[in-house]
């Protein structure tokens, strides 16, 4: 796109925003951001930002700084109803994401993932096993390195493996993936979106563009994923852990690939260095992916071999005393949830909360009935996830983290795994998922030093 001379407004100079103003005062355009906060980091990106010629205001949003503009770049942080998109909204000023400017210049082809749950994971496994099979690929878009400044680095070779919240498939009017994946859908950020069909709206854009040539790949047992296929416009693949007629999809332990031309044996659950049966369906739709663009199957074997967990998702930080430590504080779903108690060997002690995203907690009763020896609440939405419980009542309400670690290493004993998996946000104590997860290596490093066994050459 030519932007030299138009005038374009961003809202929130968070990393994406910051970088589509940069993109955009790069191609000459005349740019103005507004930002409601003063935190150092705004600030510091403000000032770098108006040394190459835009005009930024910080601490506050005004409406001159969205008048007369001919677009406005908003950011996934940014709720609907702040004021710059209000001001948009009245003067019918297009609104686009990051995502859809980036799209407009990309040169490569693009595989979209989305979903509730599994993004993360299933992204870098596509980009490892495009790595395995010496295809360039980019990893970007929710993985904390956007889409935006990654185009610098790809060509019409490169595949894009962009992994997509439901935030940013908001504002991408015309965006367009070659491959795109619905991984699951399950109740999340309803204090956004409002109602799950809205939700499920969002995640639906991923696919709204495509035509015949392009690709959908939905999982076959979310029922609300599968039935997105009714109104999908390009060539339907399902991945399933049952037996398809097409598709990617489990049969024993073994997982096979179904299509046009017979079918094809992929590899063994016990091939898979991940753990856990929602990674199995990670694995399922990366090969589904794998297969639609030509990778051979010994690469992709190849890197479902090497493949381990990413840091904060079901990990393993330590031992104390026969107790394990799991860190799972990239969970804020109740899907999520389950799925690490389905995952981690019981009987497990559960650290759960942070602030709440408008969904409820009761559908998760049956697995704590199941594995869990008692429940530590912690933070702001602690009382409403304890109110939600009808039948599970082994649960106790910490105001503080780092006291729900300490607490919850007192309540297990060994073979116990004390499993750090929130279901909610970190930031009503923390920056980020990241920083919770630091937190909790911290304090079980500490009760590690201090248990009897620290010093004696033991533990672990
Ligand atoms: P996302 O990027 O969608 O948040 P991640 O790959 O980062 O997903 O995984 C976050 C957490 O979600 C994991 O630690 C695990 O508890 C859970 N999870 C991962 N994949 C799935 C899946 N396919 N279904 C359900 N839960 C999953």
């Amino acid at each position: 796109m030519r932007y030299a001379g138009k005038k374009a407004t961003v809202i929130g100079l968070a990393r994406s925003g910051f970088a589509a103003a940069k993109y955009l005062l790069a191609h000459k355009a005349r740019v103005r951001v507004t930002e409601s906060s003063t935190k150092r980091q705004a600030l510091e990106s403000a000032e770098y930002l108006r040394g190459l010629g835009a005009d930024v205001e910080t601490g506050g949003h005004t409406e001159a700084y969205v008048t007369g503009s001919q677009f406005v770049v908003t950011s996934p942080g940014i709720p609907r109803k702040s004021l710059p998109l209000v001001w948009a909204a009245r003067k019918h000023i297009p609104v686009i994401s990051e995502i859809e400017l980036a799209w407009r210049d990309c040169p490569g082809r693009i595989v979209g993932i989305t979903g509730s749950n599994g993004k993360t994971t299933t992204s870098h496994l596509v980009h490892r096993l495009l790595g395995e099979a010496g295809r360039p690929s980019v990893l970007c878009g929710n993985v904390g390195y956007s889409f935006v400044e990654a185009l610098p680095g790809i060509t019409r070779r490169s595949v894009v493996v962009l992994e997509l919240s439901s935030f940013q498939l908001e504002d991408s009017p015309q965006f367009r993936p070659e491959i795109a994946v619905v991984l699951n859908l399950s109740p999340n950020h309803l204090d956004r979106h409002g109602t799950l069909r809205r939700y499920a709206q969002a995640k639906e854009n991923i696919f709204r563009n495509q035509s015949a040539n392009d690709a959908v790949v939905l999982n076959a047992d979310d029922p609300i994923v599968r039935a997105m296929s009714r109104r999908a416009r390009g060539q339907v693949v399902f991945f399933s852990k049952k037996p398809l007629s097409r598709g990617a999809y489990l049969e024993g332990d073994q997982a096979w690939w179904r299509d046009r031309s017979g079918r094809r044996a992929l590899w063994r659950v016990q091939d898979l260095r991940l753990q856990g049966a929602h990674n199995i369906e990670n694995a399922l739709a990366a090969s589904a992916v794998a297969m639609l663009l030509g990778v051979p199957r010994t690469a992709l074997e190849r890197a479902l071999r090497s493949f381990r967990t990413l840091d904060h998702r079901i990990e393993p930080v330590g031992e104390i005393s026969g107790i394990r430590f799991v860190n799972d504080s990239k969970s804020t779903t109740v899907a999520s949830t389950r799925a690490a108690i389905e995952a981690v060997e019981g009987p497990i002690v559960l650290i759960a909360g942070g602030r709440d995203k408008g969904v409820d907690y009761v559908g998760i009763e049956p697995d704590l009935e199941r594995k869990v020896r008692s429940a530590v609440l912690y933070g702001e939405a602690a009382p409403k996830i304890a109110a939600s419980w009808k039948r599970y009542a082994n649960y106790v309400i910490v105001k503080d983290f780092a006291d729900a670690v300490r607490v919850a290493h007192r309540s297990a004993v060994t073979g116990d795994a004390v499993l750090l998996s929130p279901m909610c946000t970190s930031y009503d104590q923390f920056g980020s998922f990241e920083e919770r997860g630091e937190a909790f290596r911290t304090v079980v490093q500490q009760l590690r030093s201090l248990s009897p066994e620290a010093g004696t050459g033991g533990g672990t």
